[in-house]
């Protein structure tokens, strides 16, 4: 990121407590891979072909406390948009519970359902694909607030000029279609409909990826400004540590469907524990290293399918000895408020520090 994007304090009035948001709770989510018609008969024919299931999420622990932003950073199928997705609602664990404000969102019904629901909003990375072409703007966004008693009929066009502002947009675009703007403004567009609904938590899934940089620092901008005025929490995916350090109060790194480490951002960026934050973290372009050449992670991510035994980062990691092949590390406090999953951690001497 070279775009200037303006540093992120928390309100004092939200600075993280033990106000918490979401709980998750040893949440674990699978899919099955279907049997196509050939596969079927060849299994009813007693061939030994079962469906495949695919670990997206594994047994996964994370708190969010109320006025925090929590980036979530991990290469693409380590299963951060799908924890997304069940954070926000959209998506049932397998196994596993997702407390909201310390309620087991399964047993909540009726109004308490409802407005779980509506507290926590996603917004997505491909403005253009998450937006109806054949809806005008004001509908997108004046939608689900009319549909919910937000907002009457007769009060619509002031609330929506009011959502249009906020989110950075002129709101006598507001009869135009999704194709008559930018990437950048159909993004403004996304956070409008999300904000419209009155958030208390957004989940922003690779929200600033397909833009540009100088229009992704507008939007991080944009969300660290709706942060302080309306009290909101993140929940920030993205494959970019460089885009979390800007926003984030804590850092959560995935790898193929477990939490890797999780600490506060500056820890990350200073002491990162984990080898493999250490190889994301290499990857970051820095002006002042830019006569070095990129380290970047060794080998590709494993298929989730057939995740490698043990440590699933061992096949890529530099330090991986016999243990890590055979024993699954758990996730453990390194120091106050930082954990990491490494057998390295365990040797006499190590004491936690970086390889
Ligand atoms: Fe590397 Fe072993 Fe630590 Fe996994 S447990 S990150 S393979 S040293």
């Amino acid at each position: 990121m070279s775009a200037t994007v303006a540093p992120s304090p928390a309100p004092a009035a939200s600075m993280p407590g033990s106000d918490k948001m979401i709980e998750v709770v040893g949440v674990s989510r699978r899919f099955a891979k279907r049997l196509d018609f050939a596969g079927k008969i060849l299994a009813k024919l007693g061939a030994p072909i079962r469906e495949e299931v695919v670990h997206a999420v594994d047994k996964v622990d994370l708190t969010i406390r109320r006025g925090e932003v929590v980036g979530l950073v991990g290469e693409s199928g380590c299963g951060k948009s799908t924890l997304g997705r069940m954070v926000a609602g959209i998506l049932p664990p397998s196994d596993g519970s997702i407390l909201w404000k310390g309620k087991d969102r399964t047993g909540l019904h009726g109004k308490e359902a409802r407005a779980a629901t509506l507290q926590a909003q996603m917004i997505f990375q491909d403005p253009m694909s998450s937006l109806n072409p054949r809806m005008k703007v004001a509908d997108i966004i004046g939608e689900a607030p009319l549909f919910h008693g937000l907002t009457t009929r007769a009060g619509l066009p002031a609330y929506l000029d009011e959502q249009m502002r906020r989110a950075g947009l002129d709101p006598t675009f507001k009869s135009r279609y999704p194709h008559q703007f930018s990437g950048g403004q159909r993004q403004r567009i996304g956070i409008a409909r999300a904000l419209a609904v009155q958030p208390e938590f957004l989940v922003c899934d690779e929200s600033v990826a397909a833009l540009d940089v100088s229009i992704q620092a507008q939007i991080l901008n944009l969300f660290m400004k709706l942060r302080r005025e309306l009290n909101l929490t993140y929940l920030f995916i993205s494959h970019d540590l460089g885009v979390v350090e800007h926003l984030s109060d804590r850092v959560v790194i995935m790898y193929l469907g477990r939490v890797v480490e999780e600490a506060p951002t500056e820890t990350v960026f200073a002491r990162a524990n984990h080898p493999y934050t250490q190889s994301l973290l290499a990857a970051v372009p820095r002006i002042e290293a830019r006569k070095k050449a990129f380290a970047v992670v060794r080998g590709e991510i494993p298929s989730p399918l057939n995740p490698p035994s043990g440590c699933h980062f061992h096949p890529r990691c530099p330090h991986a000895f016999d243990r890590c092949r055979v024993e699954i590390p758990a996730l453990k406090e390194v120091a106050p408020g930082h954990r990491s999953r490494c057998h390295l951690n365990d040797l006499p001497n190590h004491g936690g520090q970086p390889v």
